[in-house]
């Protein structure tokens, strides 16, 4: 059994405002939101980072996005949205369980920080 925080959410040992749940994946609203609409999107399996990943998980990858895409339409961000993975250190990756950023309702800025 692993220890990441996620993991912890995902087994209700945290709570966590839970927004979607299947049975490969779970969502629910970052604590420290950046946008107005921010919520994560994570697998059950307890993939470290995105660079962990391997070909079986081409599936679930896939999977996760399309949760996006249904979470974005459930929070209603008609006007867009942006989707981020951090990788590793120099990504600003701070939880070792991977895990896609929603942001939404406001603009975003290009180039990110
Ligand atoms: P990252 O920096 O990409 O690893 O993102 C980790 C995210 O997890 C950050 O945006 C944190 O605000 C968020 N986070 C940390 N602890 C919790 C928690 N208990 N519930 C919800 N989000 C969390």
């Amino acid at each position: 059994m692993s220890d990441t925080l996620f993991e912890k959410i995902i087994r209700r040992e945290i709570p966590a405002d839970i927004v979607y749940e299947d049975d490969l994946s779970l969502a629910f609203r970052d604590i420290t939101p950046q946008a107005p609409v921010h919520i994560l999107v994570i697998p059950k399996k307890p993939i470290p980072m995105l660079e962990k990943a391997e070909a079986e998980d081409q599936g679930l990858l896939g999977h996760l996005l399309l949760v996006v895409q249904k979470i974005a339409a459930q929070e209603k961000l008609a006007k867009g949205f942006r989707v981020v993975i951090n990788n590793g250190e120099h990504g600003g990756q701070t939880v070792f369980h991977l895990h896609l950023h929603l942001l939404g309702d406001r603009p975003m800025d290009w180039p990110p920080g």
